[in-house]
């Protein structure tokens, strides 16, 4: 068990598996925040339609799913960041 990166809370990898359930591909084995610090999003995503995570620390929604992100990354080696519609400044 390892605390929450966040509030230091011990995670419940149960509690956080099933908030993250409409999430592609990623489990609880990919934070290190605990359910109550995972904001989850749900039909955000821009390309698939699915739920986004918002990480506690941004105030703005994400257009791409952690999935489709790394899609992204793999299809042409350029990391989209979170959001679209932002030329790299
Ligand atoms: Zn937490
Ligand atoms: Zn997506």
């Amino acid at each position: 068990m390892q605390p929450c990166h966040s509030c230091q809370t011990v995670i419940d990898e149960y509690l956080l598996n099933k908030r993250l359930e409409p999430l592609r591909e990623l489990t609880a084995d990919d934070f290190n925040v605990c359910a109550d610090c995972a904001t989850i999003v749900a039909d955000a995503c821009v390309k698939c339609g699915g739920a986004v995570y918002v990480p506690r620390s941004g105030s703005v929604t994400p257009d791409y799913c952690p999935a489709c992100r790394s899609d992204v990354i793999d299809r042409t080696g350029h990391d989209p960041g979170w959001t679209r519609g932002h030329e790299s400044a």
